[in-house]
């Protein structure tokens, strides 16, 4: 095991919600609840919608605010005939830092596969987007005790034909679907095994690098289950859906230590 410290990273998954007014809204509701010091502590993201980028982006900038800009999806080409598609580049160019790929909702509304994943991850890294890549089983999975195989299905596939490297500096997600938006987030205990997992699984193919990617709980986070969450050895920060919508909320969950 190594002992590589790796920076908690807390990241709003704003969905579809909010316009774009709203969105400049909760960005600034958050930094007036936040201190200098947090930030030192702790890497903090938020992903709204496309049409609320470039507006968050401004205010980002203009209050020089340390808050990365995280989009919630991304094509895998650079350009091309795919309409109603956004490419990593558009993303770099907006200062965007990560990327969700592999989120749930998109497997199951989109159809959206490991190796399209792979894809998009594969793109994001390209233009200097880190990518957030979620892993998670369904209950269906868990109860038939397929739970680790399907998400070290999805690791490898996610993951394939990458470099040590690249796979080092990017982030992992465990969100375990039954555990998204239904209130019941995983017992600290069952996330840490998981996280743990797919951290050895990363090792057994990527060596050393397994201690430097952060992977990350997702998961019906709130402000009174995150400390014991964050209190676990291989869970490195937060994805935040529901709870990420009030800014008071959000910035509690963020600061978990207190
Ligand atoms: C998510 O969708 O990434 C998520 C974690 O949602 P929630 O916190 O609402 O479960």
């Amino acid at each position: 095991m190594g002992s590589i410290a790796r920076r908690p990273l807390m990241v709003a998954n704003w969905k579809m919600h909010g316009t774009f007014f709203e969105a400049m809204q909760w960005v600034q509701a958050l930094s007036y609840q936040l201190d200098p010091a947090d930030y030192d502590r702790v890497d903090v993201g938020v992903a709204p919608s496309f049409t609320s980028l470039r507006s968050v982006q401004t205010v980002i900038q203009m209050d020089d605010l340390p808050i990365h800009i995280v989009a919630q999806n991304v094509h895998w080409a650079n350009k091309g005939a795919y309409t109603g598609e956004v490419s990593a580049r558009m993303l770099a160019k907006l200062a965007v830092s990560y990327v969700i790929v592999g989120h749930s909702e998109r497997r199951r509304d989109f159809g959206e596969d490991d190796r399209m994943v792979n894809r998009k991850a594969r793109a994001a890294l390209s233009e200097g987007v880190t990518p957030i890549v979620a892993v998670g089983e369904t209950l269906e999975q868990r109860e038939g005790g397929r739970a680790e195989q399907t998400v070290g299905r999805q690791v490898s596939g996610s993951l394939a034909r990458m470099p040590s490297d690249q796979v080092g500096r990017l982030v992992v997600a465990y969100e375990p679907v039954w555990a998204i938006g239904t209130g019941r987030h995983a017992r600290p205990a069952v996330a840490q095994e998981m996280i743990s997992y797919i951290r050895s699984r990363i090792r057994s193919k990527h060596g050393d690098a397994a201690d430097q990617v952060r992977i990350i709980y997702g998961g019906s986070i709130n402000p009174g289950n995150v400390a014991a969450l964050m209190a676990k050895r291989d869970i490195d920060g937060g994805l935040i859906g529901g709870a990420s919508l009030d800014p008071g909320t959000l910035a509690a969950c963020v600061r978990y230590w207190t």
